[in-house]
């Protein structure tokens, strides 16, 4: 019988010239971290998987050798309870899923519900740069074909915020869709600030409406199901509440639909709950009539699997666009996707589309990881 033989792990850090000024970061990042999970089979094929850093997955490695890949449900429900007893390592479920697909000879969309092999981008920022500079950047994504465009809030001053997306919206006038990212959901390890009230969250939601933003996200703390039902209510259709990136349980999300918190659930499979447990939970999100969106910053493995798992189960009609990080000069596909032989790029209207190939359909840059093998996967 085809078992799994062996899990390999490596930490990977590409030094960024100059550091990347994260919007929701306090700490400039000097470093791109990446953590590489490779799941081998005894006929010698390999999956591979990244995301999360893999912290806390050695104690229970043994509990997928000797087993058959293929074993999905199983795999998925033994990493649902490391990450109660440990970290997320769904990275590994996203190798597995590779793997299956190598083994099947299908590509991943098809293996999660065939929907669609394409949705398209929209493109992500993640700094709070100059007015110049940011006017500049909302020219160049309108000339690279993309639909749609997602700002970062947060500056000291709401003023310049809201400046901002001013600036923006009468620079690509209504041809292009518009999103805010608050960032109030959740903070770095080394973050103490917090996080807005929801008199705060509501003034912001006004301004946003009045700009046409087309979804506010993280615009509350994670757990303030309450504040997010309320304010989207009051919002109603005039604007988007969106969330939910980081949280690490099914039922979370299913109370916040029963709660009415949210219009767009935005789960990233390779931290949250995994592309089968996913895949379950866009069809609940769905049939609310809700959109499911992944966040997906972080290197291109991540963005591949989250695509792979959003054309596949939900498409366009539950997806209108799915995050496409990208804000030069720092963050480039070249340098968002350095542990890949070619970065993920959209066509020239926007599309990310996926072909015929078994599993993920991507190839390491093994050069390229090679140079940037460190011991640990950190941004300083
Ligand atoms: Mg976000």
């Amino acid at each position: 019988m085809n078992v799994i033989e062996r899990i390999e792990i490596s930490h990977h850090q590409q030094t960024l010239h100059p550091p990347f000024p994260a919007a929701w970061d306090s700490q400039p990042r000097q470093l791109f971290p990446a953590t590489i999970v490779r799941v081998v089979d005894s006929e010698g094929r390999e999956g591979i998987g990244s995301g999360d850093v893999m912290y806390g997955f050695d104690d229970f490695r043994s509990l997928f050798i000797g087993q058959d890949p293929i074993a999905l449900e199983r795999h998925s429900g033994v990493l649902d309870n490391i990450g109660f007893h440990a970290g997320r390592c769904w990275p590994l479920e996203v190798a597995l899923w590779d793997l299956a697909g190598k083994i099947r000879g299908e590509p991943v969309w098809r293996m999660l519900g065939g929907v669609s092999n394409r949705l398209r981008a929209y493109a992500s920022s993640g700094t709070h740069r100059p007015l110049e500079q940011v006017v500049a950047f909302a020219e160049d994504v309108r000339d690279a074909g993309f639909p749609a465009l997602k700002l970062r809030f947060g500056r000291a001053n709401i003023e310049d915020d809201l400046a901002a997306l001013t600036a923006v919206r009468k620079t690509l006038g209504a041809d292009i869709d518009l999103m805010v990212d608050c960032n109030q959901g959740w903070r770095m390890p080394w973050d103490v600030k917090a996080p807005w009230e929801l008199a705060k969250a509501r003034e912001v939601a006004e301004e946003l409406i009045r700009h046409n933003v087309l979804w506010m996200e993280e615009p509350l703390y994670r757990g303030d199901y309450r504040g997010m039902a309320e304010l989207n209510a009051e919002t109603g259709d005039r604007l988007q509440i969106a969330g939910g990136e980081m949280t690490r349980e099914s039922y979370e999300f299913i109370e916040m639909l029963r709660q009415g918190c949210l219009d767009v659930y935005q789960p990233d499979a390779v931290c949250s709950i995994g592309l089968l447990g996913l895949s379950r939970l866009a069809s609940r999100v769905i049939e609310g009539g809700k959109w499911f969106t992944p966040h997906t910053w972080g290197n291109g493995i991540g963005l591949v699997a989250n695509l792979h798992l959003t054309a596949g189960a939900v498409g366009p009609d539950g997806c209108p666009y799915l995050e496409y990080p990208f804000d030069p000069p720092e963050w480039t596909p070249e340098a968002r996707d350095y542990p890949l032989k070619t970065p993920i790029l959209p066509d020239a209207e926007g599309w990310l589309v996926l072909d015929e190939s078994p599993g993920l359909g991507i190839e390491l840059d093994e050069t390229r990881l090679a140079a940037t093998r460190a011991d640990r996967a950190t941004y300083r």
